[in-house]
């Protein structure tokens, strides 16, 4: 604790998840110590990536793969190269797009805050469908044809967001893309578990598809990954790597960066502000080994104990109801009853103001209902959340 003492800092019960504002999850032992030992040694940072490459691309099935600072650093160095491509100059030119293939193709209802990072690379994002929900009427969404009619000759790539409610299916998707040549790009950041969604976005016809390390994965809270096709994912790295280096000197896995087939070497690309450390590299390679050691059955079951714990040290409640919520992920989800003082997002904040702080997932708030995601609980925290439910609703 001596460390939260001198920085002044109190650790909180994080029953958010794995999110980046409540600092993703814990790091195993063994990572932590994957990454302790990277950092006593010195590497060709090259070498690091290839090696992170051949493992990426055996547990997703994509021909090759980069350890990135976390998954919207993989949607922009994704769609740098899909803008440059294999060109020097074009990757040195960006964020400039000035003559190049700069639109990227979102259906209108995926838009979302992490699509700045796909923007960052200069091209602008053309929406497509109009998600007809409020009117009353509306049952649709974007529809295949309409992403192939939005494609151009300055189109760059197709962004897809993955998601249970995202709209069209993948594979309509990728059927457009593949027969149109255009390259697809798939946001999976929070996409796992199950663990066969490494494999399944590649399977179904993406050229490049971004994941989260910090979140399930169980990596260095700012890791991901990007893995697709080989000169997409050659394309990337160039533009991610310090390239402080001549040409006779520059000797990089031809695995990963084919030398030969660049005219030159670009400067510094518009991802170099993205660096990825050696720490993070061993870090995020521990965590994907453990993670596809675990069962999703076994992540299910540990959640599921949380989840009781919980649930059997509030008992009943006198203002809200609580419940367990089954799913691949089970929860403990408390819904306000009429009687209760506070608001659901009142609730959420004191919550967050109690000692411990505990934060909880607010995203049904507006409707009464606060819900507790087990998945970044330590032990002790389903009892100090059950202590503290009984305070405020008991
Ligand atoms: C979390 C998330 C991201 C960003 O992932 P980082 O690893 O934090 O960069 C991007 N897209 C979606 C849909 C996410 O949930």
């Amino acid at each position: 604790m001596s460390l939260f003492d001198d920085y002044q800092i109190q650790p909180i019960i994080n029953a958010k998840g794995s999110s980046t504002r409540v600092s993703g999850g814990f790091l195993a032992p063994e990572v932590a110590a994957a990454m302790k030992q990277a950092g006593e040694h010195c590497f060709d940072m090259a070498e690091l990536q290839a090696a992170a490459s051949r493992v990426i691309a055996d547990v997703t099935g994509a021909e090759a793969g980069i350890v990135t600072s976390g998954a919207a650093a993989g949607l922009l160095l994704g769609t740098a190269a899909c803008v440059a491509g294999l060109d020097p100059d074009k990757m040195s030119r960006l964020p400039d797009t000035t003559g190049m293939k700069n639109e990227v193709i979102m259906v209108r209802s995926q838009r979302n805050f992490y699509d700045h990072a796909v923007r960052t690379a200069g091209v602008r994002i053309v929406e497509v469908g109009l998600p007809d929900r409020v009117a009353g009427a509306g049952v649709r969404d974007a529809e295949p044809w309409e992403i192939a009619a939005a494609i151009n000759e300055r189109t760059a790539a197709i962004m897809y967001v993955a998601n249970a409610n995202a709209r069209p299916a993948l594979e309509e998707v990728a059927r457009v893309a593949n027969s149109q040549h255009v390259p697809l790009i798939v946001d999976a950041a929070a996409q796992l578990p199950p663990a066969s969604n490494l494999r399944r976005f590649i399977a179904a016809g993406a050229d490049l598809v971004a994941f989260s390390g910090g979140k399930a994965i169980g990596g260095p809270q700012g890791s991901g990954i990007l893995a697709g096709g080989r000169d997409l994912i050659m394309s990337a790295i160039l533009q991610n790597l310090d390239l402080d280096i001549a040409w006779a000197q520059w000797s990089p896995p031809p695995s990963l960066i084919d030398k030969h087939r660049l005219v030159g070497i670009p400067p510094h690309g518009i991802g170099r502000t993205c660096k990825v450390g050696k720490e993070t590299i061993f870090g995020l390679l521990t965590a994907l080994r453990l993670f596809l050691a675990d069962t999703d059955q076994q992540r299910h079951d540990r959640g599921l104990a949380h989840v009781r714990r919980i649930a059997s040290t509030a008992g009943s409640l006198r203002t809200a109801s609580g419940a367990i919520r089954e799913g691949s992920l089970p929860r403990y989800v408390v819904t306000l009853a009429e009687n209760c003082p506070l608001s659901g997002m009142e609730a959420c904040v004191a919550l967050q103001n109690g000692t411990p702080p505990i934060h909880a997932d607010p995203s049904q708030a507006a409707n009464g209902v606060i819900s507790f995601n087990p998945s970044c609980l330590r032990e002790g925290d389903a009892e100090a959340i059950g202590r503290r439910l009984r305070e405020l609703f008991g």
